[in-house]
């Protein structure tokens, strides 16, 4: 019911609804194909930074996890987290979470437009994704196509100055506390990677929800992904959901590279367990 409440930009109370999307905001303003409300389900799920129990204990796995680099730095967010900021902006195994951030500025070096489908025309930032990436999700859609599996591209990178603007906003307009509980801090974003895909289908409306999971498109991807080095980088369950610090989002692909991809999806297990092993 949440995930209706959410389309119809109405967040419902509860332990769900605080650990919404990693997708978050991207309002740029795209006409999309169909006559859905996209773009507003993507501000409303800008619903990320909140905390409580499931994210604190995600906190302190993510934290031991990362103890071992020790060039990472720690800073307290506005929302009074400690956040440590990443040495490895740039790896394919870079992880960014609530508790992981990118360095500030941080710019991905090689961002593209991949050549596939996207639900909406104009061109824009959110399109971008670093070239592996992007190479590796027109093989990936390619591949679908020759099965009849049509995928759409829908939000990938969003740059550090964006979501710094829109944080800064709701600070303005909200205040800080209420700020960092409605949008996510700058560089906590895994969409600022460039490593990021939230993809669709005509099937699933071109939105961006759970339903996407039960198509023959979000079937398709969930087996086939890695074979391209995308994880589904926020799986189903609740102990997943307390270890990513998010809920189940079938449509959101993270790029990791084939090998890490493989392990990952063939172990189910998360890009935070899955670092924690190495
Ligand atoms: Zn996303």
């Amino acid at each position: 019911m949440i995930k209706k409440n959410i389309r119809n930009g109405i967040i419902g109370a509860g332990l769900t609804a605080l650990i919404l999307s990693g997708c978050s905001i991207d309002s740029t303003a795209s006409t999309q194909k169909s006559s859905n409300d996209t773009s507003r389900h993507e501000e409303k799920a800008e619903q990320s930074a909140h905390k409580n129990d499931a994210q604190e204990k995600s906190k302190q796995q993510d934290q031991s996890n990362h103890k071992k680099n020790q060039e990472d730095k720690l800073q307290t967010s506005a929302s009074g987290n400690k956040v440590t900021v990443v040495s490895n902006p740039k790896s394919n195994l870079v992880l960014v979470n609530k508790t992981h951030k990118l360095p500030d500025g941080y710019q991905p070096p090689d961002l593209t437009i991949p050549h596939v489908k996207f639900p909406y025309d104009g061109k824009y930032e959110k399109m971008h994704l670093r070239k592996p990436a992007a190479d590796a999700l027109e093989k990936m859609f390619n591949a679908a196509e020759k099965q009849g599996i049509i995928l759409y591209a829908q939000s990938g990178y969003r740059s550090f100055d964006r979501q710094k603007a829109i944080f800064a906003n709701n600070v303005q307009t909200q205040g800080k506390k209420q700020a960092s509980i409605v949008s996510a801090q700058p560089g906590t974003s895994e969409h600022q990677t460039g490593l990021a895909m939230d993809i669709t289908s005509q099937d699933a409306g071109f939105k961006l929800e759970q339903d996407f999971g039960d198509t023959k498109e979000g079937k398709w991807v969930a087996q086939h992904c890695a074979d391209y080095g995308f994880i589904i980088r926020y799986p189903k369950g609740k102990d997943k959901e307390k270890i990513t610090g998010y809920e189940y989002e079938p449509w959101h692909l993270r790029y990791v590279g084939t090998k890490a991809a493989k392990y990952i999806m063939a172990h189910h297990i998360t890009l935070e367990e899955y670092l924690a092993k190495k």
